[in-house]
């Protein structure tokens, strides 16, 4: 299990320096623009067998990224930030 403290000092992109910044976590959304689903579709030709591999493999993984709002206590601006995978996340006082 990954343990993360609530309150941690990281860097600031609106002070562009290390600010102590209050840790969130955010349950939906994605930071980053593309989903896989989206790359899987644009792929897709005319051309050739797609019968095996037309199906989209996997689906849903055991261990989700953990995204985190990252709010400064400088500037109170938040900024996202994509975590790492993990099967069950916390945040600690
Ligand atoms: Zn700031």
């Amino acid at each position: 299990m990954a343990v993360m403290p609530k309150k941690v000092r990281t860097h600031c992109p609106f002070c562009r320096k290390h600010t102590p910044h209050e840790v969130e976590r955010v349950k939906k959304g994605r930071v980053s623009g593309t989903t896989k689903i989206a790359r899987q579709k644009r792929r897709q030709s005319k051309v050739g067998n797609r019968g095996k591999f037309s199906k989209v493999p996997g689906g849903e993984k055991p261990t989700k990224k953990v995204a985190l709002r990252f709010r400064c206590s400088v500037c109170k601006k938040a900024h996202l930030r994509e975590g790492f995978r993990a099967g069950k996340f916390e945040l600690t006082e």
